[in-house]
């Protein structure tokens, strides 16, 4: 087997396109050495050798120490050197290098080969005594730690010992005597440690760098990382053996790192630091304040040290030259890292690099108008998820933070406003013109419209899946939850956290990005949906299958699921409009009446507001589909709990307090998830469906007239297990419809079907097709009662299962596929084999999740449906599931 891949010298025996066997290091190496780059020469250890250590008690292939002599053997003869050798030196660096590029696996070493003997001669090729004894002594510090597991601040105290008796302060103070005396300490510092003097055969420390490499693929670090982002241990890692070029050979040297375009913004320009005389990652550690690539940048920071471009003009003209060709060749944005080795410019690494959402972006569609990219290949090269950082104000990088807790990112995007404690108060606020942050221990369905009122939410209880955390991403708002260190006073107004007590009038800042709770007004910057990111969604638009809809109801939701390119309205919950204002009086009446004449009575008054809501929702959405639920969660959500709000709400009523009570006693129950909701309602009470589908019909017969532009309304009925039920119900609607038509003399198209989210609905999904003329997959309750998981009270154990890997994510976010989306399969096999040309949806959480999203594209679903302010990362998704 071959083991080994050379490079250098204008060719390779590895290439781009092997990243699995030589990972990414390795395999860019050997691309930038086959475009004749300036790459010191040097050879790949395979992760075939990887595999092979762990699968033989940590040895090696007998035949790999002969490769690797024979490939130390021609990287002597290209830089006409030789390892081990007294007068004439080979150094090298031992780098790892997985498929992914991955933190926790061993450091570089630098300046292997060093020992008593060839550093005198590295001095004398030099001419630099200094240069020499300070690679030595770096070459101790990095190998005793890396391989031999002595600790950095050994050394680093004798060094500071040292200059503290010689009153030295600055490391470019120590001149050549000194570093040679201080690998004289670091020697005896490892002896003293280890038992053992340092290695002085350089192919003993080959092997044990190699052998550090190998062994790091199993350290705790790199188990737990690869846990994180599920790499394989099958994987493996390479080992990469370099000849060393110096940057710390004084002032024509300088190592640096660079992007090919500015990773936070995308703009095109070469973007980087370097450091003159240093070595390695130098740069990035922070000692001393590296200077600017380009004058450009150097005027823009202000900066007195000179820019690369200015100090090194030649090298500078060769990163310039060969960032463009990278960049041609990769066909994206690289991050480089390079060195300078008296004036000469050399490559040391390639690969493509990490920038923010708004710089992906850019990139992506600049890629594409430089004629580097296609257009499909353009939409694939941004994350999704990414885009939600671009739809919310967020907090201005630069601006000062005073953090008072930290809670959790339930919803992003950012909000200032002042403290009210109730939603009362949050809509009477809201009415005055001021903008408030409404603060409460927990939300309930009571608070929608101080929600709605609030710029943000903020609560000190309750988790990602909270009512304020789902309902605030619902609605876009900022929301942080589970604040725990805040603790509210509802009485006294105030709230106290970190020593300090803010009232009610105080201004807060929330961030849902990051979860931080901030003091005062902080500085924000506004979402940017021209430009880049409206090219970047046509192109989207333009690929993609599935159409995709928003789960919106009010107004605003509404306008906002158009501006984010929505095509209609896949969920509307009613029940949200019979909290608003007055309603949620008529509702309760109708809730208290004794029978059905009463309900009925109730019901009128609730007719004309809700006929009023359609009647705007229709108005917006100009003819596009619109799915209306029917009325769905348990009666009891409606009532009051407190004794207090029970006294109030009867004194409105001009009911007892007792007879309220003993209704809400009455609809009690032990599981309400599982109990009187959903198309149950409309069995038990027809009137209310009645009253709803009226509403519906006579606001689509009022629009039509109206625009000219014919509404046709989707009248979805929940929480179906049975076609019977869906027949009653449907029963009742069409009666309405032909009883609307006849009053209006206007005909009336619209369509009933149900929401799939019972098991059973679904395998019966042949027959309830039948009646059905859509099914929309209410994934929520289909996971929980798929799953046997109650959706409220999953917090408590759900993490310790995707934790211990049991379930690979939390399937109220990502879609169990394996599960629930077998069910949504066969459902929507059984519905096209009754019904060819039913429409399928989803309408749950998972309809804005990428993951979840392809697989609705492999199912064959023909829409998503997801919160207005996922409809655009929904687009992107559903594009990428495409192609
Ligand atoms: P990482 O994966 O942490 O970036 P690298 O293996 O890329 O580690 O090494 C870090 C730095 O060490 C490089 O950016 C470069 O500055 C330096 N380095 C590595 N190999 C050599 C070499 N052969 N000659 C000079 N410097 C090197
Ligand atoms: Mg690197
Ligand atoms: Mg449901």
């Amino acid at each position: 087997t071959k083991w080994v891949y050379t490079f250098g010298d204008g060719k390779a025996e590895g290439e781009a396109g092997m990243r699995n066997l030589l990972g990414g290091k390795g395999a860019n190496l050997a691309e930038m050495s086959n475009l004749g780059l300036p790459v010191p020469p040097g050879f790949t250890i395979t992760t075939e050798v990887c595999t092979y250590f762990y699968d033989h008690g940590r040895s090696y292939p007998d035949d790999l120490s002969a490769q690797v002599e024979a490939a130390l053997a021609h990287v002597g003869r290209l830089t006409g050197r030789t390892f081990g050798d007294p007068a004439n030196p080979l150094l090298v660096s031992v780098r790892s290098g997985a498929r992914a590029s991955m933190p926790g696996m061993m450091d570089t070493v630098l300046n292997l080969g060093l020992n008593d003997t060839t550093v005198e001669a590295l001095a004398t090729a030099a001419g630099d005594e200094r240069f020499a004894w300070d690679s030595y002594r770096r070459f101790i510090t990095m190998y005793s730690n890396v391989v031999l597991d002595v600790g950095h601040h050994h050394f680093e105290e004798a060094l500071e010992d040292y200059k503290e008796r010689k009153g030295l302060h600055l490391d470019t103070e120590l001149k050549a005597a000194d570093w040679k005396h201080l690998v004289g300490r670091y020697k005896e510092i490892v002896e003293k440690e280890l038992g053992r003097p340092f290695p002085q055969d350089p192919k003993e420390q080959l092997w044990g760098a190699i052998g550090a490499v190998f062994g790091s693929w199993m350290n705790n670090r790199a188990i737990k990382y690869r846990e994180l982002h599920a790499i394989p241990a099958s994987w493996g890692t390479a080992v990469n053996v370099q000849a060393m070029v110096f940057g710390n050979m004084g002032e024509t040297s300088a190592t640096g790192v660079a992007f090919t375009r500015n990773p936070s913004t995308g703009e095109k320009e070469l973007y980087g630091e370097f450091l003159i005389n240093a070595q390695g990652e130098d740069v990035v550690a922070g000692i001393r304040t590296p200077q600017d690539i380009t004058e450009r940048a150097r005027k823009a920071s202000g900066s007195d040290k000179p820019s690369m471009e200015k100090a090194m003009p030649e090298a500078y003209a060769e990163l310039v030259r060969i960032y463009d060709l990278l960049e041609r060749h990769y066909r994206d944005m690289q991050d480089l890292e390079f060195t300078v080795e008296k004036g000469k410019l050399w490559m040391l690494q390639t690969r493509g690099g990490k920038r923010t959402a708004r710089a992906a972006l850019k990139i992506a569609v600049d890629l594409a108008n430089e004629g580097l990219i296609s257009k499909e290949e353009a939409v694939t090269r941004v994350e999704p998820a990414a885009l939600d950082q671009l739809l919310h104000p967020t907090i201005d990088p630069k601006a000062e933070r005073k953090v008072l807790a930290v809670g959790l990112p339930a919803s992003p995007g950012a909000a200032s406003g002042e403290i009210v404690f109730s939603s009362d108060e949050a809509e009477e606020a809201r009415k005055n013109g001021r903008k408030v942050i409404l603060v409460r221990v927990e939300t309930s369905p009571e608070d929608i419209h101080g929600m709605h009122a609030a710029e943000g939410i903020l609560t000190t209880r309750g988790g990602m899946t909270s009512h304020a955390a789902v309902v605030a991403r619902g609605m876009g708002k900022p929301c942080v939850s589970g604040a725990g260190t805040i603790r509210v006073d509802y009485a006294a107004g105030t709230l106290s956290v970190a020593g300090q007590v803010l009232r009610a009038g105080d201004v807060l800042t929330i961030d849902g990005t990051t979860g931080q709770v901030l003091l005062g007004r902080v500085k924000m910057l506004e979402p940017e949906l021209s430009g880049e990111f409206a090219t970047l969604m046509s192109w989207a638009d333009g690929v993609r299958r599935m159409k995709v809809r928003a789960n919106a109801e009010t107004p605003l939701d509404a306008r906002t699921a158009r501006t984010f390119g929505a095509e209609g309205i896949g969920l509307c919950r009613t029940e949200h409009m019979f909290f608003e204002g007055d309603r949620i009086v008529a509702v309760r009446e109708m809730i208290l009446a004794d029978d059905e004449k009463g309900r009925r009575a109730a019901l009128a008054k609730l007719l004309p507001m809700q006929r009023k809501d359609f009647v705007e929702l229709f108005t917006i959405m100009r003819g596009l589909p619109v799915t209306i639920r029917l009325l769905d969660p348990p009666l009891h959500e409606f009532l009051p709990h407190t004794d207090e709000e029970i006294a109030e709400v009867a004194a409105g009523l001009g009911a007892s307090a007792e007879k309220l009570k003993a209704r809400a006693a009455e609809l009690h129950e032990f599981n309400p998830m599982l109990g009187f909701r959903g198309c149950r309602l409309a069995i038990a009470y027809p009137e209310i469906a009645e009253m709803q589908a009226r509403a519906i019909f006579e606001a689509a017969v009022e629009v039509t007239n109206g625009t000219g532009e014919a509404v046709r309304p989707e009248i979805m009925v929940p929480l179906v297990m049975t076609r019977a039920e869906l027949d009653q119900v449907k029963g009742r609607i069409d009666a309405m419809a032909a009883a609307v038509a006849t009053e209006t003399g206007s005909p009336l198209a619209y369509q009933v079907g149900t929401m799939i989210e019972l098991p059973r609905a679904a395998l019966r999904a042949g027959e309830i097709a039948e009646s059905a003329e859509f099914f929309s997959f209410g994934t929520n309750d289909l996971t929980q009662t798929t799953l046997g998981i109650s959706r409220d009270d999953a917090g408590s154990f759900l993490g310790a299962y995707t934790g211990k890997g049991i379930l690979p994510a939390d399937p109220f976010v990502t879609l169990d596929q394996e599960g629930v989306g077998e069910l949504v399969k066969l459902a929507a096999e059984r519905g096209k084999a009754t019904r060819a040309g039913i429409k399928l949806g989803i309408c749950g959480e998972h309809g804005g999740d990428p993951a979840s999203i392809r697989f609705c594209e492999s199912a064959g679903l023909d829409y998503v449906s997801c919160s207005p302010y996922r409809v655009p990362i929904a687009r992107l998704a559903a594009a990428q599931a495409a192609l």
